[in-house]
């Protein structure tokens, strides 16, 4: 059941809903259930050209923006899908597409465009040093048309679906930096070639059928050619990709939170308790009203932050507050479509508990919640660093 709630964007959302409608909820409850990774429906968005959103048409894309990318994402989500499986295609890809040099875009580009190769990896968390990601130990090391990587990675997703990965690396060592941020550079990784030597891959078992790995570099070597832009800048790339992560992400818990708000209104409309539809309750009504407040308010920081994304403005502020709003909205939106649907919630084929555990993630990851209330404090408000 979808509201009639229309924008600019009806065309698109259009189109991704009747491709996601070919996608029943018992494809996505299967793929959860066998913990597999759903490459029909992945696939399916490549050929109708969905995965290309943001590659300019010049290399084969269709030259959207990321206000576009968002509704994508959003409507795989609204429709009981889960965008976890092929969302890294999009932030990574802007990443290339801002700080790459023409020879690796004409090289890379047209190939994502066509399906032939994937760009859904980004390693940059580490297992000791977590979101202070200016301390990561992973280095890269010039050494003639080379880099050897050496180093450990944790939670890096989609790698098993994925030609190409993003790595950050430290080039510089933090004790040679003025700035803690300076000295790291990001690369291409060929992940088929680094699995063949250098790369050690190892599956990471969790609470949703989120494909993600523990990554162990021994000596892995990475053509000079493939670092992105320049050395010891790779921080401020990668804050291109985050900021567009960040925003993608909102619109997924915003299509989880329509999802939740819709589920969970048509059940208390029917099912009748005390000879009366449990809907009928204010009790009932008002925590379903809350969450849909606050996922229309949401929505409206994300549009924002898309706004200054595809414009080239400073957006860091609003996809970081769009993602926490987003992600909130969709938890409360979550708890009250678990809590109405009573015992059933808890039933694999009502779908409300995977959905439940897949829109949890978004309070963790790609960035806690926690440290999005301490960028807005100090960035935005100017309070005393913490840390
Ligand atoms: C399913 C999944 C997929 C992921 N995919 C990827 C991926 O593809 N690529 C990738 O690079 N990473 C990925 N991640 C990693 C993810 O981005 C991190 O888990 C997340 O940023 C949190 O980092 P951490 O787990 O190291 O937590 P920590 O940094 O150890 O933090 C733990 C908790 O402490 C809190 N905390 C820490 N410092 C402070 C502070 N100063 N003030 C207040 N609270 C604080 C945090 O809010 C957090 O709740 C993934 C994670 C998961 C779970």
């Amino acid at each position: 059941m979808y509201q009639n709630r229309t924008d600019d964007f009806q065309d698109i959302r259009d189109a991704v809903r009747a491709l996601c409608a070919e996608f029943p909820d018992s494809y996505h409850r299967e793929i959860d259930e066998a913990r597999a990774y759903p490459e029909a429906f992945v696939d399916a968005l490549t050929r109708a050209g969905w995965m290309a959103a943001l590659i300019p048409e010049a290399y084969g894309g269709s030259g959207l923006g990321l206000g576009e990318a968002s509704i994508i994402m959003e409507e795989i989500n609204r429709a009981g899908g889960n965008s976890g499986a092929c969302h890294g295609q999009m932030y990574n890809m802007n990443t290339l597409v801002r700080h790459g040099s023409e020879e690796q875009k004409q090289r890379i580009l047209p190939k994502l465009a066509s399906g032939e190769l994937r760009l859904q990896s980004m390693g940059v968390t580490e297992p000791t040093t977590g979101t202070d990601t200016t301390r990561i130990r992973t280095t890269a090391v010039r050494k003639g048309d080379r880099y050897v990587v050496n180093g450990q990675k944790v939670w890096i997703s989609r790698v098993q679906h994925s030609d190409l990965m993003i790595l950050l690396a430290r080039t510089t060592p933090l004790a040679e930096v003025k700035k803690k941020s300076e000295g790291l550079s990001i690369f291409l990784v060929d992940i088929k070639a680094a699995m063949a030597g250098g790369m050690t891959v190892q599956p990471i078992r969790n609470m949703v059928n989120h494909e993600t790995n523990e990554l162990f570099f021994e000596n892995l070597e990475i053509p000079a050619e493939n670092l992105i832009g320049e050395e010891g800048q790779g921080f401020k790339y990668i804050l291109t990709g985050l900021n567009a992560e960040r925003t993608l992400i909102a619109a997924e818990c915003i299509g989880d939170g329509y999802w939740f708000t819709d589920r969970v209104t048509a059940y208390v409309s029917e099912r009748e308790v005390f000879g009366r539809p449990i809907g009928q309750n204010q009790g009932v009504q008002f925590p379903i009203a809350e969450a849909y407040i606050e996922i229309e308010a949401a929505n409206l920081m994300r549009e924002k932050a898309c706004r200054l994304y595809d414009a080239g403005a400073p957006c860091g502020a609003e996809a970081n507050m769009a993602k926490y709003l987003a992600a909130k909205a969709s938890w409360e939106a979550a708890n009250a479509c678990l809590q109405f649907h009573g015992g059933f919630g808890f039933a694999a084929e009502y779908d409300v508990e995977r959905k439940f555990r897949e829109t949890r993630l978004y309070q963790v990851a790609p960035i806690s919640t926690n440290l999005i209330l301490s960028y807005v404090a100090e960035h935005v408000l100017g309070l005393p660093r913490s840390f």
